[in-house]
């Protein structure tokens, strides 16, 4: 069954541009600032609710290490958080990628039973809840058979298309009832989502997925 994901669309502005940043962030899509630091703009959501979904996985998606709601200014009320120069070149990118769109936000479906792409593409990082429901599903056997890399216990999933998860089979998770959080967690339509695509098919929007 496939998502409709209405997918937050890059723009960059500059400072002068603030205005006009904060107001295609408040319509759900991510303001780049090119600033003498960078940094993106997005919705907060409402109050006393956590960040939306797709806003905290823009700010993940360029590594930032905190992010601070706005309290003055034309941005008041919006999430801001920094873009290293690490991340200009990529984030460039994804504002040329969605320059052809219009609006904030872009409608996309996304079918992961079709996919699959991310399962040959993230590092899947296994966590004690994790272990717990292997345990109780009958599953033990596969902490035996993990990797430890920085001291993490991880699925055996290797960076290279011709080695998914071990568990991937005709594109389906042979261990879905199971499944580790990271891969229940992982949302289709994200930043992290789309290079997975890119890495795998070529392009983070391939016919019929
Ligand atoms: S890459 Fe995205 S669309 Fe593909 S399976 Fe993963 S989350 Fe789903
Ligand atoms: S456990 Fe399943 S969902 Fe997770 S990476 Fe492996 S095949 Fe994909």
């Amino acid at each position: 069954m496939s998502d409709l994901i209405h997918r937050p669309l890059w723009r960059g502005y500059s400072e002068r541009s603030l205005a006009a940043a904060a107001r295609h962030a408040r319509a759900g899509g991510i303001a780049v600032v090119r600033a003498r630091r960078w940094y993106l703009l997005g919705d907060a959501g409402p109050a006393a609710e956590p960040v939306p979904l797709l806003v905290d996985w823009a700010i993940r998606a360029v590594e930032a290490d905190a992010w601070a709601e706005q309290t003055d200014g034309p941005a008041r009320g919006l999430v801001r958080a920094p873009i290293t120069a690490d991340w200009r070149s990529r984030v460039e990118e994804w504002i040329a990628r969605d320059a052809k769109l219009p609006g904030a936000t872009s409608e996309a479906r996304f079918d992961c039973m079709k996919c699959a792409a991310c399962c040959y593409d993230n590092r899947v990082v296994l966590d004690a809840e994790d272990a717990a429901r292997f345990r109780a599903g009958g599953r033990a056997d596969l902490l035996e058979r993990t990797v430890v890399i920085r001291g993490k216990p991880t699925l055996p999933l290797v960076r290279d298309r011709q080695k998914p998860c071990v568990h991937l089979h005709d594109k389906l998770c042979g261990i879905y009832v199971v499944r580790p959080n990271m891969c229940r967690d992982f949302p289709a339509g994200t930043e992290q989502c789309l290079t997975s695509r890119e890495d795998f098919y070529g392009t983070a929007f391939p016919p019929d997925r």
